[in-house]
């Protein structure tokens, strides 16, 4: 058998017996919608897995965390939540458009990097360094910290103002609105899942002190920058609807009155969940041109 088909067998093996006890807790706290959510999630988390162990991790930390934050409720936040019909179950698609961006970073990664140095030295290591492995933990870092931005931004007292206006004030959940606190929230977001990479890199070991360090900070910033793309998509090119019976602007076509919704600004194929998926390429984009430039200048 080749040694990539092994590697591929044993990831396989491992991925399934690890994700396997995952599934009752996610079940149990109704983190994923049942059927669809569940095997999306497990299939993604398997298939993460098999590309790298620290990758599968650090999407496990953004998904628990940012879940767990999700649930968590206080009067400000009900009340966003029954404006804009947000919903911390997630489905499939959401699964999905939060995941894509790494995985195919990750699947890169494999088929550029990984794979060909297997082939070369006729066994595997963890701990291959690449942009393109970079990048899909940049991705995460990005989903984590929109998440945390977004989650903590509406807890706090404190007013938005518009990303592209930042005179203009606009009322909590608005699509495009930040805070400052929002904004150190998604700071710590990204932070959170680049702690992942730091672990990763220093396993690695052969690398100098310095480089480590400046691709840690590179990944925080390239991360926050992602969550600040994800508000900037929101203020700027994702679809905006208004609904007339309660009066109120949601990212719904259809309210969660059950009202179709009149089109208020925006492009209508521009849904929340590709606002998210295309600010985690973007964030991918920097983050290999980061890397790269790093590689350059040290
Ligand atoms: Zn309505």
């Amino acid at each position: 058998m080749s040694i990539i088909a092994d590697y591929l067998l044993h990831a396989l093996f491992w991925g399934v017996i690890f994700n396997f006890p995952l599934l009752f807790i996610i079940i149990k706290l109704k983190l994923l919608t049942v059927p669809g959510g569940i095997i999306t999630g497990a299939t993604i988390a398997i298939m993460m897995y098999m590309i790298s162990p620290f990758l599968w991790c650090a999407l496990l930390l953004f998904f628990l965390s940012s879940s767990m934050i999700s649930k968590q409720t206080s009067p400000q936040k009900q009340l966003v939540t029954a404006e804009f019909s947000k919903d911390s179950t997630r489905d499939a698609i959401q699964v999905l458009s939060n995941s894509l961006p790494a995985l195919t970073f990750g699947i890169l990664f494999l088929v550029v990097d990984f794979f060909p140095k297997v082939e070369k030295n006729g066994n595997f290591s963890f701990f291959s360094l690449s942009a393109l492995m970079f990048a899909a933990f940049a991705t995460i870092a990005t989903h984590n910290s929109d998440t945390w931005m977004t989650e903590i931004g509406i807890n706090t007292n404190s007013i938005p103002r518009l990303i592209t206006n930042l005179k203009k004030e606009v009322s909590k959940g608005t699509s495009g609105g930040v805070t400052i606190k929002g904004t150190c929230a998604g700071l710590l977001g990204s932070m959170v899942i680049s702690f992942v990479y730091l672990v990763y890199v220093i396993l690695n070991s052969n690398l100098e002190v310095m480089r480590i360090f400046s691709q840690w900070v590179l990944l925080i910033l390239v991360g926050t920058v992602g969550g600040l793309t994800d508000s900037l998509e929101g203020a700027t090119i994702q679809g905006l609807y208004y609904c007339d019976h309660c009066m109120k602007v949601t990212e719904r076509s259809t309210h969660r009155c059950g009202n179709s919704t009149k089109f208020l600004k925006g492009y209508r194929f521009v849904t929340n969940d590709l606002v998210n998926t295309s600010s985690a390429f973007i964030s991918g984009i920097l983050a290999i041109i980061g890397y790269i430039s790093i590689e350059i200048l040290l």
